[in-house]
Parts: C-alpha cells; sequence; structure tokens
C-alpha cells in the first residue's frame, strides 16, 4: 500500500476568503485543510507527494458552460464568477484547473498502485453553469468524464462520503448509465435540489440520514453493492464533515473512532479489488476550539505563500 502518491494542485493553497465587510482576510477551512495535510505527508516516508500545475484547461469544459468558466477566469460578470461563495481571485482559475489534473493524475495513478489520493476538493455541489457551497469547479464529475471520454477505464463508482449531498456530481453525470453514485449525507439544501428530478435513474444512490447506526448500515450495504459492480476505479469522497463536532455538519455519536472505522471498512471491503482514488470533502473546525483552527481568528492573517 505504501507509499501512497498524493497529488497537489499549484496555486491552490494561495486562495484567500474575506468576509462581508471586507475587514478581514483568512483562508476556508477546505484550503487550509489540504495544505495542512499536503506539508504533513511531505515528511512522511508513508507518503509520495506530487505538486501538479497544468496550463491546460480545456478539460474543464467537460461538464461546465464557456460562459461560466469565463467568469471564472476573468473575474466578469462578478456574481456569476461568485456563485459559489468564494471571492473572484486571479488564481481562482488556475488552481481549479491543477485541482482538476490533480485528480485525474490520481485517478491513473490508482490505476496502477490500487490507491492514490489528492489533497484538493471535490467539488461537488458545483452545477454546469454555476457554481455552490464554496465549490466553483466540481472536480469529481469532471475528472470520471476526462476517464472516460478519453476511454481510460469505462465504469466508475462514486462513493461520496461527504456529509452533505452531493446534488452538483449528481446533476452532472445522473445520465451517464456507466457511472454508479452512491451518496450517504444527512444535509441538503432546496436550492441545490431544483433541478434534479424527484426520481433519480438507477444508476445513482442517494440514502439522507440522521443516525450512526443507520449510516453505518448503508454503508456496508454500498461497499458489497460496489464490490458486486466490480467499477473500473472508485472515487472516494472522503467528507470528514459528519464528525459529530462539525461546524457545518455533523451526525450525533459520529465519534473520530468512527470515523477510523469507516475508513477501515472502506479499505477491507474495496482495497485490492477495486483501485480507489479519494478525494477530500468537506470537514469544518469549530472556531472555538483553539488547537483545531487558525487563520481564521488571526487578524490580520499572514499573507499567503506559494508552493514550489
Ligand atoms: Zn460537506
Amino acid at each position: 500500500m505504501y507509499p501512497v502518491t498524493c497529488y497537489y494542485p499549484k496555486l491552490y493553497d494561495t486562495l484567500v476568503h474575506h468576509n462581508a465587510d471586507k475587514t478581514i482576510t483568512y483562508q476556508l477551512d477546505q484550503i487550509e485543510k489540504t495544505k495542512w495535510l499536503y506539508y504533513k505527508l511531505k515528511t512522511s516516508p508513508n507518503y509520495d507527494t506530487q505538486v501538479v500545475n497544468s496550463s491546460d484547461d480545456s478539460v474543464l469544459n467537460l461538464c461546465h458552460s464557456s460562459k461560466y468558466l469565463n467568469s471564472l477566469k476573468t473575474g466578469k460578470p462578478q456574481p456569476l464568477a461568485e456563485t459559489s461563495g468564494l471571492i473572484w481571485q486571479k488564481n481562482l482559475y488556475p488552481a481549479h484547473v491543477n485541482s482538476v489534473w490533480s485528480s485525474i493524475k490520481s485517478s491513473i495513478s490508482a490505476l496502477n498502485k490500487n490507491i492514490s489520493m489528492t489533497l484538493t476538493s471535490g467539488g461537488h455541489h458545483a452545477v454546469a453553469d454555476r457554481g455552490y457551497g464554496f465549490n466553483p469547479i466540481n472536480t469529481i464529475a469532471l475528472t470520471t468524464k476526462y476517464l472516460l471520454t478519453n476511454k481510460i477505464i469505462n465504469n466508475i463508482a462514486i462513493l461520496d462520503l461527504d456529509v452533505h449531498l452531493g446534488n452538483g456530481t449528481i446533476e452532472l453525470l445522473q445520465h451517464t448509465s456507466n457511472i454508479h453514485i452512491f451518496d450517504i449525507y444527512r444535509y441538503t439544501k432546496p436550492e441545490w435540489i431544483t433541478r434534479l428530478p424527484s426520481t433519480l435513474p438507477d444508476n445513482i444512490r442517494v440514502y439522507q440520514t440522521d443516525s450512526t447506526n443507520q449510516y453505518f448500515k448503508q454503508l456496508e450495504s454500498y461497499l458489497a453493492q460496489i464490490k458486486k459492480l466490480n467499477p473500473g476505479l472508485v472515487i472516494y469522497h472522503h467528507g470528514v464533515d459528519v464528525y459529530k463536532n462539525d461546524r457545518y455538519g455533523g451526525i450525533l455519536k459520529f465519534s473520530e473512532e468512527k470515523i477510523h472505522l469507516r475508513e477501515r471498512l472502506l479499505l477491507k471491503s474495496l482495497y485490492r479489488h477495486v483501485p480507489i482514488m479519494i478525494i477530500l470533502g468537506g470537514g469544518y473546525v469549530k472556531y472555538d476550539n483553539p488547537s483545531l483552527t487558525t487563520s481564521r481568528k488571526k487578524h490580520p492573517p499572514p499573507p499567503p505563500h506559494h508552493l514550489l
């Protein structure tokens, strides 16, 4: 299993955000988390970290409209460029191009080495013509489209265990029959699901629960179904916002131990049977926990720095 290769998008760690009256600039948890993980894994003998930098943005057209992509590139019109909630900045577009390539390279690595990881956000809320939930680009959907279009594999399962519904991934991939989505979630928002059909096609399985016991029963069922499907790759959107004390999520009784149990179950069931590509989902610290958060509390924070 080791070393696991981890792909990290260049410029991603430069992305900042600010509060409504623009008096405080900080980094969102998803950026801070990936940066922290990158530096931690970089020094571990169990992980091989690769920084990805690419100017090839053609891949983004596989799922997103040119009008929307142009707004992300130029910042104009600003309301469209900022539909995800994240402020527009000049590195927004190139950082997300690098994110998608990190995810594609990671998927290809998983095909050869059984498992691989992408240190970036899966972007599961973003749809074709706008972002949602601080996700400007749907990295998961773009990765699957790239792998299928280029005939690298012909059958993919997506296991989305972020505590929020992966509405964007479902909306973008619901008509692609050789993609199977398995999504266990607790939270959704009316605006995320307005364009989804009331009855989803058979290749999309979603399960909503606020019970940790039900969660694990459903997970075991989904893992068995994935194994039976025997896809060429499983993309595991690994949200830790199921954690009981998460700021934006949480399921009652979902302890740290339960998160470890979830990962062990997944590996036990799928590792060496199906190639696994892990991509990061949500996970949000509470501001009153001094051991877990840094930049949000700093005023002003240190300037972001480039990698390499
Ligand atoms: Zn989430």
